[in-house]
């Protein structure tokens, strides 16, 4: 992976890269970000920039020895760990990342290493509830490597993708590195969910935090996808929040079950408020508050994406909604309960559920706050 692959951060780019070249490279850094913005692709820049021979133009060469082992995860002075599990595990049995390097090299490739965790765990074919996780066998396996001559770079490099899914005593074994650290071994941390980690590891890092994708940049990628019109590029970039993953799910469309199902969900939670009916919206927050943390979260972005657009439609900016079949249907009819008066408030409730949420707060009593707050000036505009 070269810098020139990855979408936009032109800025982030230059100051990884003179950090590099400065040769005071921080020893640990933690890469974060919202998912589909880049984090595991730029740590992957970096990893390749700093074992290749033949670095030009702020960028590696792509073609040097070096630089090939790495883009195919085989370069023996860099270790690659993430989250792995299987279905029908026998007791007892270890799972390691090596054994699903190649899967993992494949799926790499093919999407630019833009993938959620659930995007890889689905790759992994864990079915609805099995998570993947780094195990202590795995933390373990991973010192005795470092411990390994070098083989041909002047570093050692080790990238762990999601570690707030390692065990605790995984967690405690990175922990004591990170605290003496090794000479000449770097360490990229790259999260989705940093709150999750434990505190020491945080503060023994160097914080990477990568934002969202330039608007322009996600106009670019809009059009490269096959949009033609320049008016619903610029909407939909919009629309997906700085986020590529996003992008590319808007762009999939009525094609996409799972946003489909989330509209349905929330034209019969709008309905129902519509109703007056309580009863019905608190047995809805009940059957999404089952849900996975994650799952709860794509609902709760796809349900703010819906009420944004029915707010253009009633601001009068229909053409550049942009919004398939029923949703439409929905939408326009839905537009005129939300105005300029109420749109800020019901994103913002949206926006601290989410928050809440991925901060591990109750999802039943998160979820029925913010619901019942976004319903109340639709049925107050239902009475008038
Ligand atoms: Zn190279």
């Amino acid at each position: 992976m070269r810098f020139k692959d990855i979408i936009g951060h032109e800025e982030l780019k230059k100051k990884l890269v003179r950090n590099i070249d400065s040769g005071r490279i921080s020893h640990a850094q933690l890469f974060s970000g919202q998912m589909g913005c880049g984090t595991l692709p730029l740590a992957m820049a970096c990893i390749q920039y700093i074992h290749c021979t033949c670095r030009h133009d702020g960028d590696s060469c792509g073609e040097c020895p070096s630089c090939k082992m790495i883009s195919t995860f085989a370069h023996p002075d860099h270790q690659t760990i993430f989250p792995v599990n299987k279905l029908k595990k026998k007791s007892g049995e270890m799972v390691l990342s090596s054994e699903f390097l190649p899967l993992w090299r494949e799926f790499f490739n093919k999407t630019g290493g833009y993938f959620s965790a659930d995007d890889w765990y689905a790759e992994l074919d864990l079915g609805k509830t099995l998570k993947g996780l780094i195990s202590t066998k795995e933390a373990e396996n991973m010192i005795l490597n470092l411990q390994l001559k070098s083989y041909s770079s002047p570093y050692k490099t080790v990238l762990i993708w999601l570690p707030e899914v390692m065990k605790a005593e995984a967690s405690n074994r990175i922990l004591k590195i990170l605290e003496e650290p090794w000479d000449n071994t770097v360490f990229f941390l790259v999260t989705e969910r940093e709150d999750l980690l434990l505190s020491t590891i945080i503060s023994r890092t160097q914080s990477v935090y990568v934002p969202r994708i330039e608007s322009e940049e996600l106009i670019k990628q809009a059009i490269l996808m096959g949009v033609q019109d320049t008016t619903k590029a610029r909407n939909i970039s919009r629309l997906s929040g700085g986020s590529l993953l996003e992008l590319k799910k808007i762009l999939s469309g009525a094609d996409n079950t799972q946003q489909r199902e989330n509209f349905e969900i929330f034209a019969s939670i709008m309905r129902n408020s519509y109703k007056h009916n309580h009863i019905e919206i608190l047995s809805a927050v009940e059957d999404i508050a089952a849900e996975s943390i994650e799952r709860i979260i794509g609902m709760l972005i796809d349900f703010s994406r819906l009420l944004r657009e029915a707010f253009m439609i009633h601001a009068g900016m229909k053409e550049i909604s942009y919004l398939w079949g029923e949703e439409a249907v929905f939408c326009q009819k839905f537009a005129p309960f939300i105005d300029s008066e109420d749109i800020e408030a019901m994103i913002e409730n949206i926006e601290q559920a989410i928050r809440q949420i991925r901060q591990n707060g109750n999802a039943k009593i998160i979820l029925t706050h913010c619901f019942l707050s976004i319903c109340k000036p639709i049925e107050r505009k239902n009475l008038k």
